[in-house]
Formats: C-alpha cells, sequence, structure tokens
C-alpha cells in the first residue's frame, strides 16, 4: 500500500462536501461471500426464461451457497464505510453487491446497482417473496418454484443477468448524485463495463477527485487523482485510522 497516498486521500476525505462511493466484489470476497459469476448462479437471461434445465440448475446452486451466505458478516470494508459516515460527509454508497452487507453493517443510503438477491421477484406479475421462504420450497423438492399468486415459473431475484440492463431506478439515482459529488471513491468495484466503466470519467468532468481503490488494474487508473493497489479492507481501515489521528497531508 502506498502510505502517502492514502494519507492524501484521508485529507481529501476530510474536505469533501459530498463524498460518493462505489463498491463491489472485491469487498463482499473480504468477508467470504461466494463469487457469483459462476454461470449457474449468473446465467444469460435468455437461457433463463428459455430453458427450464437452466433454471432448475440455478435454483439447486442458489440453494446451496445461500445458507453461507446469509451467515456472513459484515467485513473490514463494510465496517470502514460505515464508520467512515460518521466522519465525513458521504452522501451514498452505491454499490454492485446483492448481499445487503452494507446495510447489515449499518451504512445508511446504500443503493444496489445490480439490486438484491435476498429476495424473488415474479417477472410476469410482480409478486415479491423473501428468497428464504423460495428456497424453502426449492428444498422441500420442488425443482423450478413458481409464482403462488399468477402460477408463473418466471421467478428471480431481481439481480441483473447477463442480458440485462442495471435497474433503471438505481442507475439513475447513481448518475445524479455522481453529477453532485465532489469527491468518488471507487473501492473493489469492476470498472470493466458500462454504464459503471464511464462514471469515474463523468466524475472528473465535474471536477470531483476521484480515488480507486483496489487489487486490480482497471482502464480507469491513469485517469483519476489516487489510485492505491491493496486489499480495500486493509487500505480503507489504514485511511480511517489516519483520519482519527488527525494527520493531514499539507
Ligand atoms: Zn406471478
Amino acid at each position: 500500500m502506498e502510505v502517502d497516498a492514502a494519507a492524501a486521500v484521508a485529507d481529501w476525505l476530510q474536505e469533501a462536501k459530498k463524498i460518493v462511493v462505489l463498491t463491489g466484489a472485491e469487498i463482499s470476497q473480504e468477508a467470504g461471500v461466494p463469487d457469483f459469476s459462476d454461470p449457474r448462479l449468473n446465467p444469460h437471461i435468455r437461457d433463463f426464461r428459455e430453458n427450464q434445465n437452466i433454471r432448475k440448475e440455478y435454483w439447486k446452486k442458489l440453494s446451496e451457497v445461500y445458507p453461507q451466505v446469509s451467515n456472513i458478516e459484515p467485513g473490514p470494508s463494510h465496517r470502514a464505510l460505515s464508520e467512515l459516515e460518521m466522519l465525513v460527509n458521504l452522501d451514498c454508497i452505491f454499490t454492485q453487491a446483492t448481499d445487503g452487507l452494507h446495510l447489515r453493517a449499518g451504512s445508511t443510503t446504500v443503493i444496489e446497482l445490480n439490486s438484491s438477491m435476498l429476495w424473488v421477484t415474479c417477472t410476469s406479475c410482480g409478486k415479491d417473496y423473501p428468497l428464504n421462504e423460495i428456497l424453502s420450497i426449492v428444498e422441500n423438492g420442488t425443482e423450478v418454484p413458481i409464482c403462488t399468486e399468477c402460477g408463473s415459473d418466471q421467478i428471480k431475484p431481481p439481480v441483473s443477468f447477463p442480458g440485462q440492463p442495471l435497474p433503471h431506478w438505481e442507475a439513475r439515482e447513481a448518475w445524479i448524485r455522481l453529477h453532485n459529488a465532489d469527491m468518488f471513491l471507487i473501492a473493489g468495484a469492476s470498472l470493466e463495463h458500462e454504464p459503471i466503466a464511464s462514471y469515474p470519467f463523468l466524475a472528473k468532468e465535474n471536477d470531483a477527485k476521484v480515488v480507486i481503490i483496489s487489487e486490480k488494474q482497471s482502464p480507469a487508473d491513469d485517469f483519476v487523482d489516487a489510485v492505491i493497489y491493496g486489499a480495500p479492507g486493509q487500505v480503507l481501515t489504514y485511511i480511517l485510522s489516519k483520519m482519527k489521528e488527525g494527520i493531514t497531508i499539507t
């Protein structure tokens, strides 16, 4: 970790009037959340709609994985960002994760860009179900659960599968909040795909300070104010400790 860069970021965070944070899979994995990019858990929407075997596989795999997810506690990044909210002008956290861990860590304004895997929606009639309820039906032997309201077997968590756009309200809200931000902190997120790939550039156009913390390189790294390569939980915890010490870079 670059200690000087982390101290500079601590300084910027204290000065900023409106900070928007983006997080993603790296911080979920730090907490022990399994990788949801497994094709059985992330099928193309066309295959899910048209192929009953794909739906069977999806529910089988989700019922295997979910019990692990439901017992996971927020990780170091979730805890650090929740604490950060009390120290700086944090407007909101938007996240690519679907696990609800920011909310469990106590962060108050969280926009889930890919929605949430903790509930299930009928794509025919719109009825919502808690995920637990649907998985208990699967565990009792129903391979493809159906909507009790309308009988459709096209029910799924509202998360975006490949081939589906981001949920409209969430993407729009993120865009608006980013327009008004003077600092954009990106921690453990993926910047590979649109529209999120454009977010750092949008923030730069608005003269916001943009910081990326990640183990991985991204296409935006050369265009932002600071990049800190390292485990986001470790870096954020360090930044927080610098802020508490009151150390600033002049
Ligand atoms: Zn229905």
